[in-house]
């Protein structure tokens, strides 16, 4: 069981992603986490978690070097995720810009939308998936704080030990890429950063490089990038599977419903029952009371 906490499935690259997600499940996949990165993204990735119900787990975000977005539409944002927050396991994706030449002039104003957008999570106790590169990470770990919210994911996350330390005494999550297969940066991550802490995405469609080159970047490449943190840590993959799914679980709040989407044979029924008491989260009735 394995969860790629970070896929923009709504992308181009995997249009339709009906054959993307049936790899996932033949590749043991048992979910994904699709951001949107403005309203109409949004739209699509919640309307793709409704065709694939408790296996694609739709966040609504806005995403800080999409600079065509306006502030109509990270009103549009806000409203989604208020109507939607029932269905989110996240806000996201959101954060802070930082690749290309509109990304200092962006700060100021992004910061700003930022602390609009992690008041919304915290406000409906979501959790936010953060894009905050670099010295981008410091900044946003301090408007998640001080917004209150309560589970972030630094996604893709790279910056320097100390922040990275300053996430995780923060009670936050770090996801990991499959580059943790090939590059060293990524591999000292997977050094700093406790299993407890952990997560793993591949970023898709976002192209990865090493043995991945010229693959389209699609959920089975957690299942490698387990296997590499694994041998880093001198855990089994087993073990780091187990801890990256569980925390995957608890920070989006995953309810996966797989019996909706496969009908199974009276002989698997029992192994499907095990399967879904791993799942320790909330039920329906426990969120709403705030639990
Ligand atoms: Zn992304």
């Amino acid at each position: 069981m394995m969860i790629d906490t970070h896929i923009h499935l709504d992308a181009d690259q995997y249009n339709p992603p009906d054959q993307v997600i049936a790899r996932a499940r033949a590749a043991g996949l048992s979910g994904v986490v699709a951001p949107g990165v403005g309203p109409a993204s949004n739209g699509r990735v919640l309307a793709l978690a409704a065709r694939h119900l408790g296996f694609v787990h739709p966040a609504c975000g806005f995403h800080p070097e999409a600079y065509d977005l306006t502030g109509a539409d990270l009103e549009q944002t806000l409203a989604q995720i208020h109507d939607h927050r029932e269905r989110l396991c996240a806000v996201g994706e959101v954060g802070l810009p930082w690749y290309g030449a509109r990304a200092g002039a962006a700060t100021p104003a992004a910061r700003d939308q930022l602390a609009a957008l992690a008041r919304a999570a915290a406000h409906a106790d979501l959790a936010l998936i953060l894009h905050a590169p670099h010295a981008a990470a410091g900044p946003a770990l301090e408007i998640a704080r001080s917004a209150g919210v309560r589970r972030a994911i630094f996604h893709w996350h790279k910056s320097t030990p100390a922040v990275t330390a300053a996430i995780v005494a923060a009670g936050y999550l770090i996801s990991l890429t499959p580059e943790a297969v090939y590059r060293d940066r990524d591999q000292a991550l997977a050094r700093a950063v406790p299993l407890s802490s952990m997560l793993v995405e591949t970023n898709g469609p976002a192209p990865h490089r090493g043995p991945f080159t010229g693959c389209l970047t699609e959920p089975w490449m957690v299942a490698p990038a387990i296997d590499a943190i694994a041998l880093i840590l001198g855990e089994s993959s087993a073990a780091v599977r187990a801890a990256t799914t569980a925390n995957a679980i608890v920070a989006f709040r995953l309810r996966p419903v797989p019996q909706l989407q496969v009908p199974a044979p009276a002989s698997v029924l029992p192994s499907r029952r095990v399967a879904l008491n791993l799942f320790p989260t909330p039920s329906g009735v426990e969120r709403r009371r705030g639990a």
